[in-house]
């Protein structure tokens, strides 16, 4: 129950009805992210869970706020037709835009609350364009007006059944509080009888479009039509012809001449409006409801509302003497004014004895009551209507009344009706006002449409339209593009003097202003034509360049250097006709025109901006931005669907039309607008940019783009109608990965559309039917084969369905399978999804396999069959015998509150199945990760207990299981890696290559992935998932020339996803390359003298080395051992040359690296367990990493300088698995000191002896690292020794300082300069904010040295001259590439890929972490910390590649959107951290490190880094090495809960 409190403005006080009497409440607003005058009180209903007082059981009304640009109105239908009470609070604005819908929704009850705008002076404009609609309209003033007239205005649409409209004034400020109304006036005034009865009527169509044939009715008796006042009062003989002659007559008394050109057009029509003119149906127990009921319906309601509150209301509302001879007719918000003007007027005013009248219900008219409301003696009306622009000569309202005062048979106001148009007055005008119109109305022949009051009034605050933040990523490339040129025609905030913001927004304005700008650019090349001839400048220079411009003028382009060149020439010449020219300088310019417009377009094409200029063929563009999101689309109903733009205007055939999305291809949005530009015509450019709200992150507007596009939602395509008369094509499809989906979606459609021409009975809908329809015919053909699969066998049957995300369920299922058929069983497995669910009866024993996913939820491959059993009401398993086994972790969500979570899917199946009478012939199962064998413990035990109850126990000679194929045996058996990758590349058929090739892959250097993004949207369209690979460079050292560069560049354009990677370990990465583009950039990559050899997979990688040229020579020939080693340690297979580079014709083609022979001398043909890594680091910066890696190499200096060897550490390592203790990160073990000439012997021979030694069964314990704590540290040095033929001499001195990349500008010691540039993450890629790719290479064009990449993923503009300097900083400034005014903790971040490319991420990393940081930024900020460093790591998962373990803080994935915490890592690298929390989300994260940085900057000893502070106050203990890794962690864990 509402408490009866106070409101202080109109809106809040109708919000506060709305929300009561509704089921809906739709709140239109500017922007999501801000309140509107209505939502706060809304929001506070809401917040209190108050009741509506027609709520239906426990429901609380439901808020939804749309956009006003996003058609709020479409909103209303669905719930409006599913039988609920629906209410919309909005403002004028959105009314003419949404006229489409408002006829809809005349048979519905819906009101719709409408404050007039502006609110300082409103526009009824807007509603008299409306008043044809059907709808019922009220109208109110005052604050207490407003709250009665929401009240009157839901209470009639339950009585009538009808659409009401309520407009009101709204409130620029609040006023003086009112007593908010109680709820017994609504329970009083709402018949609860209509309520019940609407909710409950059958057979409402759900199709917004199609005409259902609801009609408001009413089920009273009626009497016979004699009876019923209105109707023998209608004027039903008053015909368009008599008021024409009415308007004749009147037109001659005021102003003969305009008589002819008259076409009474608005007066017929608004005859037709007079609503009691409307036919009465014969009477029936049912029939239409008529506005004579409309009429008794609402004097009734005023009357409840008079006996409760003591206020009356009067559908016409006079006031004034009784005996008045003139009355004025006020129809705006200042009626009040004029009220009480009057009522204070002293006996000898002008206007002291004339009446006041307004409507208080608008439509339906009843003129026919309006004489009766008017005292007899009233002969004169003046009727003042608020409208601001005319556009008709007669007023709406003036005609109304014409129709009924001259039409009334006892009428006495023959020619005294006299029309005004009402503009903006207050009380110091008012009285002026009073007397003008009254003596007017009193003149002998009265002016007709004078106006009253100015038309102009102070600007209202709130009428500002708020352009969305986000949506000015397009504005800044059209920025960015046109520069000068550029006009945006109804630009939000453009300066349209006199002209309403909300009306110098729409496209009409925009669309006309540019017409006449236009013309205006026409008439001033004629005028310099003239110009030029006339010869009148202070010299002839003027002359000459206007001559030259002149040639150029329309052209787009050579236009820009033209006008530059006569602007200058004017300005010195300063001749008076120059300063006059200079006036319009802008028109120099052959400007790019723009019109700007939103989704809300696309809803009456045929009304729109958009087919005004389609339909014109002028010059034109329109940017036109979608923003709503796929997701939310596709929740919708399908039959909402906007008309598609794109292809109307396309049916035009003279339009340019392109959909982008900045999001998804940047290039293509810079093509789209470019072209649009070119094209001599009108063009359309789409632009999606999907957002829930202003404030949403630009990682979730990514996703919703990636996800509309991949799915063919948001296809990219540009298409030019004359293209192909120039020899291009018309239609280019740019969204490639869709290319065949949405061809055979071209050819579904054809057929369909015959379809439904041919059978117009089916509903468009039949396309979805279509494919669900498909899906179960595969499910069923699949059974089936299965099933033939089967007849063979004789034992009894066993279905086994599985659903796991990760793969083990599955395999469990499978293997259970195999072993179920060699006991004679007729076993089928399959996902839980593809099982057609009715024949679930039918089993006879039943076994379900199911994984955990997310938050204890099913797996993707069985939430479909999870909700049909979970809902279903007719599964009956009587006769089924079924058994459950679960996987799960229980400690995988630390917190007690979570355990639900574990096995959450596994218990609630089994549960389910029980319930609906299936008899458990084996209890549940429960694997759980944290058992000594994982979940194989529980496994162990609960499959023998099937075999028993199934009666094949004790099955004798059964043979053995195939073993499952490993890694070792992809290797043995593959050739020297050549597996079947060259027949999978030619498969086109799908866009993966097998499993065993994915693994061959690896040591190619590319890596198959799909993008994570789409993936659940993707399967659940029935689409395999969308395939594309990882390429990595080998980059030794990480040093690449400005051509190499490039040419990286050029791949990442033409194969890649138009963004480069620079990784942790010093190269270069691409991602999203599709499979028939691997060979071509393998290619492209030799062409540019690298390889991709042995950049993945279990040889040695590529070898880093710190990148840092602060000591030139010293670092050069460092550098130059990384080379050597990479190139020692290279696989010898040709197999990655006759795969990649060779082609059918060459076969000299040649790799960069020399690999010609079929022979592993090293490798040997399984070659490594696992990966091994080396890295260099030249202290004092320790900027690879050396103590995570295989082999970590730290380079001593000679006495005189040079490099003398290096100190050997080994044994380092990140990866990790969670919760799984027998895995752990590791530094590396000192071996000793090697001298530079036998450096990459000891690299070897380490080598060798992991190769020899290291675990090929458990590749999660096959690395290094194992080896040498299983072996122990020095066995394994021993070993090594003792193949190099010499022992390790004892480390020598050397000195870390930091493992970060050192930022700026260096000059070594040869005068060459080096400038670290920050690349967060090692991104690098344009965006409508940044042209950071774009920079880069326009710095590559002219570099003369080299670029580094660092192992903080950051790179080095490396040997730069003095000379070439300046312009290399020229550059730098003007792609912004010099900044490097990070806070200290972002410099010193580093984020893995994770999502959406890499298989195995469980959270996002690098598209998350600087959103973290930025919100970690402030505390910094106010602790004093902005400038410290402080190295934070993070990865998506426990693989570990950005080496978070060594990070002072570091987040490592967990789930999405959690984490794990680390803290105390040793700042030089060369200490782990340790576990601080688990599964931690955002919110926790900002509260634990912000005090705690807090306390960092408070309590820290002078020096002391973040990662000792923490272990020196006891936050956290220290990992002095790997083995205790997991020891002593800050979280206990909490106990089993079971
Ligand atoms: S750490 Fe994990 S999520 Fe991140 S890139 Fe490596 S494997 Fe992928």
């Amino acid at each position: 129950m509402a408490s009866v409190g106070v409101v202080r403005t109109a809106e809040e006080a109708v919000a506060r009805v709305a929300y009561l009497s509704s089921d809906v409440v739709i709140s239109v607003q500017q922007t999501l992210g801000q309140q509107s005058k209505y939502s706060a009180q809304l929001s506070s209903l809401s917040a209190t869970k108050t009741k509506s007082v027609i709520a239906q059981a426990d429901e609380l009304p439901e808020i939804q706020k749309i956009r006003h640009s996003a058609d709020p109105l479409l909103s209303v239908h669905d719930p409006a037709r599913s039988g609920k009470f629906v209410s919309v609070t909005t403002t004028s604005s959105t009314l003419i835009s949404s006229i489409p819908h408002l006829y809809k929704l005349t048979n519905v009850p819906v009101v719709l609350h409408v404050s007039m705008q502006s609110e300082e002076f409103p526009d009824y404009a807007d509603i008299t364009s409306i008043r044809q609609s059907g709808l019922i309209m009220v109208q109110s003033e005052s604050l207490v007006d407003a709250q009665d007239m929401a009240v009157a205005a839901h209470a009639l649409a339950i009585r009538s059944g009808k659409g009401v409209l309520h407009f009101f004034a709204g409130s620029a400020a609040p006023g003086s509080p009112i007593l908010a109304v109680g709820e017994e006036l609504l329970n009083e005034a709402y018949d609860k009888v209509k309520i019940r009865s609407y909710r409950v009527r059958e057979g409402r169509a759900t199709a917004l479009y199609s005409d259902d044939g609801v009609k408001a009715e009413t089920a009273e008796l009626v009497p016979s039509a004699s009876s019923t006042p209105a109707a023998t009062e209608t004027p039903a003989t008053t015909t368009a012809s008599t008021l024409a002659g009415i308007l004749n007559g009147l037109s001659n008394s005021t102003n003969p001449s305009s008589v002819s050109s008259e076409t009474p057009h608005s007066g017929a029509s608004s005859r037709l409006s007079v609503s009691s003119a409307s036919t009465i149906e014969p009477p029936t127990t049912t029939r239409s409801v008529t506005p004579d009921d409309i009429y008794k319906y609402a004097e009734d309601i005023f009357e409840t509302i008079r006996i409760t509150t003591s206020r009356s209301y009067k559908i016409f509302e006079y006031s004034g003497a009784l005996d008045a001879k003139a009355a004025v007719f006020v129809f705006g918000s200042t009626t009040d004014l004029f009220r009480k003007a009057i009522a204070q007027a002293e006996a000898g005013e002008v206007y002291a004895k004339v009446g006041i009248i307004s409507a208080r219900v608008y439509r339906p008219w009843f003129g026919t009551r309006l004489p009766h409301a008017l005292p007899k003696s009233v002969t004169k009306v003046a009727v003042l209507e608020q409208i601001k622009r005319k556009t008709t000569r007669w007023g709406p309202l003036f005609l109304d009344l014409l129709t009924c005062l001259k039409a009334e048979p006892s009428s006495t106001l023959s020619k005294s009706i006299v029309g005004y148009q009402l503009g903006y007055i207050n009380v110091t005008t008012i009285q002026q006002a009073l007397r003008g119109v009254v003596q007017n109305l009193r003149a002998e022949s009265p002016v007709q449409n004078l106006q009253v009051g100015s038309l102009t009034a102070p600007a209202s605050p709130s009428a500002d339209l708020a352009q969305p933040e986000v949506e000015t990523a397009y504005m800044r490339i059209l920025n960015e593009l046109f520069k000068e040129r550029l006009h945006l025609a109804n630009q939000i905030h453009s300066k349209n003097a006199g002209v309403a913001i909300d009306i110098s927004a729409s496209p009409e304005f925009g669309y006309g202003s540019l017409i006449a700008r236009q013309e205006k650019r026409q008439a001033f090349l004629g005028k310099i034509e003239e110009v030029v001839k006339r010869s009148e400048f202070s010299t002839d220079v003027p002359e000459q360049s206007l001559s030259k411009w002149l040639f150029v003028a329309n052209d787009p382009t050579k236009s820009v250097a033209a006008a530059e060149a006569v602007i200058k020439d004017l300005k010195a010449d300063g001749s008076d006709l120059a300063a006059e020219l200079l006036k319009d300088k802008s028109l120099f310019y052959k400007e790019s025109q723009w019109l700007i417009g939103s989704d809300a377009w696309a809803f009456d094409l045929g009304n729109s901006g958009v087919h005004h200029v389609l339909s014109s063929g002028k010059n034109v563009n329109m940017l036109i931005i979608d923003s709503q999101p796929y997701s939310e689309k596709a929740a919708a109903d399908a039959a909402r669907r906007k008309k598609d733009i794109g292809l109307y205007a396309m049916n035009f055939g003279n339009a340019y039309v392109a959909s982008v999305a900045v999001y998804s291809s940047y290039t293509q949005v810079l093509h789209a607008m470019i072209d649009a530009d070119k094209f001599d015509g009108p063009s359309v450019v789409l632009a999606y940019l999907p957002y829930n709200k202003e404030d949403d992150s630009p990682l979730t507007i990514l996703q919703e783009t990636k996800k509309a596009v991949d799915i063919g939602y948001w296809p990219l395509y540009r298409w030019d109608p004359y293209g192909e008369d120039r020899g291009d094509l018309n239609f280019n499809l740019d969204s490639e990965r869709i290319k065949d989906e949405l061809k055979a979606f071209l050819k579904r459609d054809n057929h369909l559309s015959h379809l439904v021409r041919r059978h117009p009975e089916f509903s468009a809908n039949l396309a979805n039917s279509y494919g669900t329809e498909v899906r179960h015919q595969q499910k069923r053909k699949a059974k089936d084969s299965f099933n033939k699969l089967l007849e063979g066998l004789s034992g009894p049957p066993l279905t086994i369905l599985y659903a796991s995300d990760g793969g083990n369920a599955e395999n469990l299922a499978k293997r259970l399978a195999r072993r179920g058929k060699a006991r004679g069983l007729k076993t089928i497995a399959m996902s839980m999804d593809d099982y057609p669910i009715e024949d679930l009866i039918n089993e006879e024993n039943l076994v379900c396999i199911v994984s955990t996913a997310g938050q204890g939820e099913f797996p993707q491959n069985g939430r479909s069959f999870w909700e049909a059993v979970k809902n279903s009401t007719d599964i009956d398993l009587a006769n089924v015998n079924f058994s459950v086994f679960g996987l799960g972790d229980s400690h995988y969500w630390p917190r007690k509150e979570d355990k639900i979570y574990y096995n959450k899917p596994g218990k609630d199946l089994d549960k389910r199945l029980h319930d609906i009478s299936g008899k458990r012939m084996v209890d549940l199962g429960l694997g759980n990760d944290q058992d000594p064998d994982a979940y194989q413990t529980a496994y162990a035990e609960w499959e023998p207990k099937v075999w028993r109850v199934l009666g094949v126990d004790n099955i004798e000679g059964l043979a053995d299981e195939p073993p499952p194929i490993t890694n070792e045996d992809i290797k043995s058996a593959s050739n020297f890696l050549r597996g079947t990758i060259l027949e999978g590349l030619a498969d086109e058929s799908t866009g993966a290559i097998s499993a065993s090739d994915a693994q061959l892959t690896k040591f190619h250097g590319t890596y198959m992935q799909d993008d994570r993004d789409v993936r659940d949207d993707r399967k659940a369209q029935g689409l395999e998932p969308a395939y594309s690979f990882m390429i990595r460079c080998r980059l030794p050292g990480g040093v690449a020339t400005p051509e190499q560069y490039i040419k990286m560049d050029d791949i990442s354009n033409t194969f890649s996803n138009h963004t480069l990677k620079l990784t942790t370990r010093q190269t270069f990465q691409f991602h999203g390359v599709l499979k028939r583009n691997l060979r071509n950039s393998m290619r492209a990559i030799n062409k540019a003298l690298m390889d991709t050899l042995a950049a993945c997979g279990d040889v040695n990688r590529n070898v880093m080395c710190s990148s840092l040229p602060q000591n030139s020579a010293f670092q050069k020939e460092t550098w130059a051992y990384s080379k050597k080693i990479s190139e020692h340690l290279l696989p010898s297979t040709s197999a990655y040359h006759e795969i990649w580079i060779m082609d059918d014709n060459d076969v000299k083609a040649q790799v960069g690296g020399d690999a010609v022979q079929d022979f592993e001398p090293l490798y040997g043909p399984t070659y490594l367990p696992r990966k091994y890594k080396i890295t260099i680091a030249i202290p004092p910066h320790n900027d690879t990493d050396v103590y995570a890696h295989d082999v970590g190499l730290i380079a001593i200096k000679s006495a005189d300088g040079g490099l003398a060897g290096f100190n050997v550490l080994v044994g380092g390592g990140m990866g990790v698995t969670h919760n799984n203790k027998k895995t752990y990160p590791r530094t590396g073990s000192m071996f000793g000191f090697v001298t530079k000439d036998k450096i990459h012997l000891a690299c070897e021979k380490i080598m060798l002896i992991q190769r020899d030694n290291g675990d090929r069964k458990n590749r999660k314990h096959a690395r290094l690292k194992y080896t040498i704590d299983d072996m122990g540290v020095d066995v394994y040095k021993g070993k090594v020794e003792d193949l190099l033929g010499f022992k390790f001499e004892k480390p020598r001195e050397f000195e870390f300082v930091s493992n970060i990349d050192t930022f700026g500008w260096i000059r070594d010691e040869t005068r060459m300069n080096h400038f670290t540039m920050f690349i967060e993450n090692g991104r690098i890629e344009d965006t409508p904010e940044w042209k950071m790719k774009t920079g880069i290479r326009e710095i590559a064009k002219i570099h003369k040295g080299e670029f580094r990449l660092t192992g903080n993923q950051h790179m080095i503009i490396s040997n730069v001259s003095d000379q070439e300097l300046p312009r290399i900083k020229d550059l730098m400034t003007l792609y912004k590439l010099d900044n490097i005014q990070h806070t200290g903790l972002r410099l010193s971040s580093s984020a893995c890929v994770a999502f959406p490319t890499c298989g195995l991420a469980m959270a996002e990393s690098e598209r998350y972490l600087p959103v973290l940081i930025t919100k970690l930024e402030s505390c910094l900020e106010e602790a004093g910390l902005r400038h410290d460093s402080i190295v934070m790591r993070m990865t998506g998962c426990p693989n570990g590649c950005a080496r978070p373990w060594l990070a002072e803080v570091a987040f490592v994935g967990k789930a999405y959107g959690a984490y794990n915490m680390y803290l105390g890592g040793g700042y030089h690298g060369n200490r782990l951290n340790k576990l601080y929390r688990s599964s931690i989300k955002e919110e926790e994260i900002l509260e634990i490190l912000k005090p705690l940085f807090k306390r960092y900057a408070l309590e820290r000893f002078e020096g002391e880094r973040f990662g000792d502070f923490v272990i020196r106050k006891g936050v956290i203990k220290p990992t002095m090495e790997g083995k205790r890794f997991h020891e002593d962690v800050a979280e206990a864990e909490e106990d089993d809960e079971e």
